[in-house]
């Protein structure tokens, strides 16, 4: 199967490269404070940004968002295509509907035709909690049927009127049903990926969970775009979403690698990692940090980094691009680790 490649904007989805997204938490009608959280998600490396549309206001509100922020935006619209209408209007990059839920042929139709001639994509979301109610009676016993079949009527509706710039997502909070359905959707249609575990928790169940089915998914090169979904802020949805990219080398950036401690690390070395990693935020530099406690493993790892600190008893071996550059006194390790990882950084900017 050709699979189809969908632009939104200067981001060409089935291209190979896997893109990552939140949605906004704010009230989309607060324009400053949406605006002001689209810039900090998009600060921390999102590369597109998803808003409710609720209400008319809300729809409103995109006309005057579209135009202080520069990351491509998706409409999150449900049941009233007069809202999809109006998001395209204002700008939007890219929006989310259900075809089965905006009413009747006609309005679908209008909204393709707005789509189409503004070249904005439709991502057909399904959601495990949304699965029309005569597909959850044929497909009782078949969670995954039920899904795919939901999407491929949502699609069909969409293919019918002409229309196939389409980005296609069908969550569930299962990871092993989700495993299942993506498998299916992608031996089944051409059409980019969007994924995701829906619902996946707070911020640390949902880190995991959504790791491993993202991950797993990613790995059999299925999924163009991910969101991972968390009872937490949008920025760590995105800091989770880019770890998980990097973990599979699809995206690069800092690592850090670090050492557990154990019974013979002689150093505060989980306060030096936090800041090491504080500090490494937003930086994009695909650097390779080593922070390790003993001389057991600790010097070959320091020596495999481009900044690497070996902790011994007293004494710290600091290393640069794999070579021992300094010997500090244990008390003086943070701060000059932390200096020397400054100039590494500047010498990004260069
Ligand atoms: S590197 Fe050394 S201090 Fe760190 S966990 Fe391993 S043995 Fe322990």
């Amino acid at each position: 199967m050709i699979r189809q490649k969908v632009a939104v904007k200067d981001l060409i989805f089935g291209s190979g490269k896997v893109f990552v997204q939140t949605m906004t938490k704010t009230d989309t009608r607060n324009v400053n404070a949406t605006v002001e959280q689209i810039r900090q998600i998009q600060k921390a490396g999102a590369d597109l940004v998803r808003l409710a549309v609720p209400d008319n206001e809300a729809a409103e509100s995109i006309y005057k968002i579209v135009k202080r922020v520069s990351i491509p935006l998706v409409a999150d619209v449900h049941f009233d295509y007069r809202l999809a209408l109006k998001a395209i209007d204002a700008g939007i990059s890219k929006i989310r509907i259900n075809p089965g839920n905006i009413g009747s042929k006609n309005n679908l139709l209008e909204v393709v035709k707005a789509a189409s001639s503004n070249n904005i994509p439709i991502r057909i979301g399904v959601n495990e909690g949304s699965i029309p109610k005569d597909l959850l009676g044929k497909f009782q016993d078949n969670p995954v049927d039920a899904l795919v079949s939901s999407v491929e009527r949502e699609v069909s509706l969409l293919e019918n009127v002409g229309f196939n710039n389409i980005v296609i997502s069908a969550k569930t909070f299962s990871v092993n049903l989700l495993l299942k359905t993506y498998e299916l959707l992608f031996e089944k249609f051409p059409y980019p990926l969007h994924v995701g575990v829906t619902e996946a928790g707070p911020l640390f169940q949902g880190t995991v969970r959504s790791s491993v089915a993202i991950g797993i998914l990613l790995n059999k090169g299925i999924g163009d775009t991910i969101r991972v979904s968390l009872s937490s802020s949008p920025i760590d949805e995105i800091r989770v979403g880019k770890e998980i990219l990097k973990s599979l080398e699809l995206e690069t950036g800092p690592v850090i690698i670090s050492c557990p401690t154990c019974g013979r690390t002689e150093v505060n070395l989980r306060k030096l990692t936090k800041v090491v990693e504080k500090r490494l935020l937003n930086v994009k530099k695909p650097l390779k940090i080593a922070i390790m406690g003993c001389a057991v493993n600790g010097p070959s790892e320091a020596k495999s980094a481009d900044l690497g600190i070996a902790c011994a008893k007293q004494f710290a071996f600091l290393f640069k691009y794999g070579k021992i550059i300094k010997k500090i006194d244990n008390d003086n390790l943070e701060k000059i680790f932390l200096d020397e990882l400054e100039s590494l950084i500047f010498q990004e900017d260069l």
